[in-house]
């Protein structure tokens, strides 16, 4: 089943993963002190901040656009690794934006996927956003509404960030650390997580929460 989203309801998801990175972004910064080099949680106050910025009330009304725009707007971000991915990735969104909110997530994963060979099991932001993104993709095909389907990629991407606990970085700057990562969970996988946390509560916050196109 495809079900669409607007401007607005999606206007509200990254209201909510904008807030759950703002209440988390010294915790992320604390976890890429483990794994990197200490920035991540500053990187993503400043791409939540675009994001968000990009799906002003006062923007575009064309999801499309605002997604075009994000996408080029956290590209621009100069924070490193993650901000480029995640540029990337919602600018890739666009690409299947008035399909299926389903639909725009897997074209956002695809484009990411040109730019990242990362797989889950490399202790990257891939761990939380695949098994996310797969766990929606089940949701909506066995019926159920956007606002179900994003609880579902809630629990998955939760279980994944978690897992990478006990994963040893083979990309980025935390693969430079080796064994030394293990015991921490990795910074780019904790974000996603929150962001899905925040899509979640945004949606719940929908006027357009049934999703039925
Ligand atoms: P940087 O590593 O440039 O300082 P950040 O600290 O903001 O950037 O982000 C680090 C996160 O980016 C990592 O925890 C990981 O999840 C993600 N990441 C880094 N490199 C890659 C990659 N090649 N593929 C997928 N994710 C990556
Ligand atoms: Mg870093």
């Amino acid at each position: 089943m495809t079900q669409c989203i607007t401007k607005d309801d999606f206007a509200r998801m990254i209201a909510g993963a904008a807030a759950a990175i703002r209440a988390q972004h010294a915790k992320l910064s604390e976890l890429d002190c483990a794994a990197g080099d200490g920035d991540h949680g500053a990187t993503m106050l400043r791409a939540v901040e675009k994001l968000e910025r990009a799906f002003a009330p006062d923007g575009p009304e064309d999801l499309k656009t605002c997604l075009e725009n994000a996408g080029w707007s956290v590209l621009g971000v100069d924070g490193g690794a993650s901000s480029s991915l995640l540029g990337v990735f919602f600018g890739g969104m666009a690409d299947a934006a008035g399909i299926g909110v389903t639909e725009m997530f897997e074209a956002g994963l695809a484009a990411l996927r040109k730019q990242t060979k990362a797989q889950p099991g490399d202790k990257t932001m891939m761990d939380a956003l695949v098994p996310a993104i797969q766990a929606m993709r089940a949701a909506v095909d066995a019926g159920k509404s956007v606002r179900e389907a994003m609880h579902d990629a809630v629990q998955a991407a939760q279980a994944g960030a978690e897992a990478t606990r006990k994963l040893t970085a083979r990309y980025g700057r935390a693969k430079f650390l080796g064994d030394k990562t293990l015991g921490h969970v990795d910074p780019g996988a904790a974000s996603v997580s929150l962001m899905f946390e925040g899509f979640y509560r945004g949606i719940s916050n929908s006027k357009g929460e049934s999703g039925n196109a």
